[in-house]
């Protein structure tokens, strides 16, 4: 039996963690899996029902399970809250820390008939298949903070970046584990040119690198890296790169798709691993039944691959939805003329139809 935490959070959150559910019931059914459910109340909608938005018992709750999917959280009336009772800040932040979380995954992938939501040219982008891993539990963002005043008088402000070689190991060790299960090509991204974290983070990989013959492995600095994503995106495998880096690299190539609604994400580290959708809670659309559940329904793909080392069952998800897309079904934010639009809950309807019956092209 499989225990897994479902969160479903804020706004189109609590509309699309149902239909990821739903797909992950139709995986067990048709594998033989024994999947349970187990509810709680995250963000906003807890902050609401209890005054913190990560109550002690959520936080118990994704300690015990195997896996953790979580819709979306946040929304503006939370906005002006103390920042440790935002949303973001408040639930998410400690969720990482306290599950470890020090691998963070995006993949990026252009799925059939939508390389027109793109903003870029379709011949750069058709095929695109980029994975970017970022480090997420060390860097400048968890580094000391402070405001001094310097001889001149003028206030300063300070962020350390600190990063050992123990934790530059255990996430690029991961990377190549994810390489090899892909085309075997890792790119670490740095800033080797002119900062020590990172001369230390490329000679690390340097080493590492010799471990792993069978990947190839090149090294680029991010600023040239934040061009090739937009010049050539389909010279990329795996990308690897610090937290900072990879905070602005993977929301730049999740853009590269265009479609926001498509994109799930992983956060891996000890024994629980964390699996939800790229974007946010979207008040803007909430409670129409027109969030498209796709992104969150592949978050429950990589929960199967990664938390579970499902991957037959995985490919089974992502492929019921290449399946429904090439089949011209739409929720509103891709629709097209000549499409067909549906809401929410139809969409998830659909994919798991074709979990359930693959090789006849599920009726519908
Ligand atoms: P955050 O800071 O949490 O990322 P945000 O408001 O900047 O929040 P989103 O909540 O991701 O970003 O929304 C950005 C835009 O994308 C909104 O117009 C929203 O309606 C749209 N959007 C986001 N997710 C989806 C989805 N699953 N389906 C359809 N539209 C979406």
């Amino acid at each position: 039996m499989f225990r897994i935490a479902v969160l479903p959070g804020d706004g189109i959150g609590r509309e699309i963690t149902p239909q990821a559910v739903k797909a992950l019931k139709a995986v067990g059914q048709r594998f033989g899996h024994g999947f349970e459910f187990e509810e709680a109340l995250v963000g906003g909608a807890a902050y609401d029902a209890t005054g913190h938005p990560l109550p002690a018992e959520t936080l118990a709750m994704c300690c015990r399970s195997d896996a953790v999917l979580l819709g979306a959280i946040g929304g503006p009336q939370y906005d002006e809250l103390p920042v440790n009772l935002r949303p973001e800040i408040g639930a998410l932040l400690p969720l990482r820390r306290e599950l470890a979380l020090y691998a963070n995954l995006r993949p990026c992938i252009l799925f059939p008939g939508l390389s027109h939501a793109s903003t870029i040219k379709e011949e750069v982008i058709s095929g695109v298949d980029v994975m970017v891993i970022r480090e997420l539990t060390g860097g400048i963002y968890f580094g000391e903070k402070s405001r001094g005043v310097n001889a001149g008088g003028d206030v300063t402000a300070t962020d350390v970046l600190t990063y050992s070689v123990a934790e530059i190991e255990r996430i690029v060790r991961f990377a190549y584990g994810v390489a090899l299960k892909r085309r075997h090509k890792l790119c670490s991204v740095d800033k080797a040119n002119v900062l020590e974290s990172s001369r230390l983070w490329r000679e690390t990989v340097t080493l590492l690198a010799a471990q792993y013959p069978e990947v190839e492995t090149s090294h680029m600095y991010v600023d040239n890296c934040a061009m090739q994503l937009i010049r050539d995106p389909r010279q990329f495998d795996v990308i690897v790169t610090e937290n900072m880096f990879g905070d602005i690299l993977t929301d730049e190539a999740s853009m590269l798709t265009g479609s926001i609604g498509m994109l799930p994400s992983a956060s891996i580290g000890g024994e629980v691993g964390l699996y939800e959708p790229s974007h946010g809670s979207a008040p803007d659309i909430a409670g129409q039944n027109k969030a498209n559940p796709l992104a969150t329904i592949l978050s429950a793909a990589m929960l199967l691959r990664y938390s579970f080392d499902m991957e037959t069952e995985a490919q089974a998800i992502e492929n019921a939805v290449h399946e429904v897309m090439k089949q011209g079904y739409r929720t509103p934010d891709l629709a097209e003329p000549g499409m067909k639009t549906v809401g929410t809950a139809e969409m998830g309807d659909l994919v798991v139809a074709r979990i359930l019956a693959p090789e006849t092209g599920a009726s519908t």
